[in-house]
């Protein structure tokens, strides 16, 4: 691709780009029939806005603009047969490109989201606790992000003191910047959103999130309940339940748990033993 592309393209963009700007990411990813163009900027606090959260310009006028960019970019796509164009673009004038070069129609989404994880560093993350988790023998810290559409996701990195066989278990990680990040499930599967969370926790081997909704406290699976690599683990450790699984137990010294009675009978009492005085409770279940 020739410099007066990359220069048509900066021109079409800067008009909309506010006064003080550091970077733009232009982001150009092509498909069987189909484009998704989109751009970023960087401003003085070292966050990147999307162009599609920018002051002054209209969705309309965007798509407009992508058009516009389109058509500048088909002929060479066509001729150099690249599948995804990232231009990197300072205040100084720097420019930087990438091509890629393999066909990315079925897995588009998972592509953009590694693309904003390397040129963006959208996961800001924020350290919320570490845990030592007793199933796993192992640590790890939970980390909570909030992007720029100000979607929250949970997220667990190993810490230094993480087994490397535990990252082998789970079924779902992500790399970001050669680290192995593994995302939580949304609380969406029980009516809440991560807004409602308000910790993360290993309850009976279960790594669950514990949430608050109307002045309610619930306790849900933090990885999904179909299909997960991580339900045969908690299967095969005998501590996988449903959430109708736990009852709550609450000893008259203060001390409260849930308490993961899947394996027992109906009907059957069971004594559960209270970590904190020794004391024996009597349950049945029911
Ligand atoms: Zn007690």
């Amino acid at each position: 691709m020739k410099n007066k592309i990359y220069q048509k393209i900066f021109e079409k963009i800067s008009i909309y780009l506010p006064k003080e700007w550091l970077k733009i990411v232009f982001f150009a990813g092509y498909t069987e029939g189909s484009y998704s163009i989109k751009f970023f900027v960087k401003n003085n606090k070292h966050d990147y806005v999307d162009c599609f959260a920018l002051p002054g310009i209209s969705k309309t006028e965007l798509i407009k603009l992508f058009m516009d960019i389109d058509k500048i970019l088909s002929a060479d796509r066509k001729d150099q047969g690249w599948s995804i164009f990232t231009m990197i673009i300072d205040n100084t004038g720097k420019i930087e490109v990438e091509f890629e070069y393999d066909e990315h129609s079925e897995d588009l989404i998972t592509y953009e989201e590694n693309w904003r994880e390397k040129y963006l560093k959208q996961i800001r993350n924020k350290l919320v606790k570490i845990i030592y988790l007793n199933t796993w023998k192992t640590e790890i810290a939970v980390y909570k992000d909030v992007n720029e559409e100000h979607v929250v996701t949970y997220y667990l990195m190993p810490t230094d003191n993480t087994k490397p066989e535990l990252l082998q278990t789970l079924g779902f990680q992500k790399n970001e910047s050669k680290k192995w990040i593994l995302q939580l499930d949304s609380p969406d599967n029980y009516n809440l959103t991560w807004d409602d969370v308000i910790d993360v926790e290993e309850i009976n081997g279960i790594l669950a999130i514990i949430c608050e909704k109307d002045g309610l406290l619930s306790v849900n699976p933090a990885f999904g309940g179909s299909g997960m690599t991580l339900d045969s683990y908690y299967m095969a450790l005998g501590t996988y339940g449903d959430f109708g699984d736990y009852v709550q137990i609450i000893c008259p010294c203060g001390e409260s748990w849930y308490f993961n009675q899947r394996k027992i009978p109906y009907g059957a009492k069971y004594e559960v033993p209270c970590d904190k005085c020794g004391t024996l409770i009597m349950r049945k279940k029911v």
